[in-house]
């Protein structure tokens, strides 16, 4: 949890609660001036098909290249604020009542005419609004693939936001499907502090939309392949975020 401090400015921010940077970025930052720091020169398989690979030299360096990006979270702050004390914090419009998960500083009715939000403290269920599965990802989530995106609908809420799927066979999900929004267990206020479960008692509904034996056959091997594949990168012992039937 973020500690007390005693108030202070700093790029003209009334400080009055912080959590310090870790101090080896100042270091990184010093080395890291894209300069060249080594190569290696060797031989790779190229092609355009993977059947028909061939060997071809190349070479490849070092630069090393790190940044801090030093951002305001503006008028949805209290958010990412709520996020650090485990609670989801969305907003109202005090004119038409709606609800907004993702937050909304401003109304998006046009007939509101911009009025301002006020803030709510907002339940932790919803529903599977639609989801993905995703086999690859952006640098820093691939370590935890194969994953499960889902759109959720917070409850009493119009908008539907991204977040994590987790504890449950991806093969099972269905869109509508009641889930428990949870925190990890120390937020740092990143949207990724939140992810969803299914809600407690729920159980597939039959008739309702899921995989044909044959699609559900290929994303179960894709599941696989996928966690080998990222297993050999980053070793099994790693969070992943969807659960690889066996
Ligand atoms: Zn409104």
């Amino acid at each position: 949890m973020a500690k007390e401090v005693p108030k202070e400015k700093r790029f003209g921010l009334e400080v009055t609660k912080k959590k310090e940077m870790d101090p080896r970025w100042l270091e990184w930052g010093e080395v890291g001036r894209a300069e060249i720091v080594g190569y290696e020169i060797g031989t790779a398989e190229e092609g355009a098909n993977i059947d028909k690979l061939q060997k071809k030299k190349f070479m490849e360096i070092w630069r090393p290249f790190d940044f801090i990006y030093h951002h305001s979270y503006g008028m949805v702050s209290p958010f990412f604020e709520g996020l650090l004390d485990k609670k989801l914090m969305g907003t109202r419009c005090p004119k038409c009542g709606d609800r907004f998960m993702p937050p909304r500083a401003n109304c998006w009715r046009p007939s509101c005419k911009l009025q301002e939000t006020e803030w709510v403290e907002l339940p932790l269920r919803g529903t599977l609004h639609t989801f993905s599965i995703m086999y690859f990802a952006g640098t820093p989530f691939l370590r935890l693939l194969p994953a499960v995106i889902g759109y959720v609908r917070v409850e009493g809420c119009n908008m539907a936001m991204v977040i994590f799927v987790k504890e449950v066979d991806p093969t099972k999900l269905q869109c509508d499907m009641p889930v428990e929004i949870k925190f990890i267990d120390e937020p740092k206020g990143d949207p990724t502090d939140i992810y969803v479960v299914p809600a407690k008692g729920w159980k597939p509904v039959e008739d309702r939309f899921s995989w044909d034996e044959e699609g559900e056959a290929r994303v179960v091997r894709n599941l696989k392949s996928t966690k080998e594949h990222w297993d050999k990168i980053y070793g099994k012992d790693r969070p992943m975020m969807a659960e690889v039937p066996e």
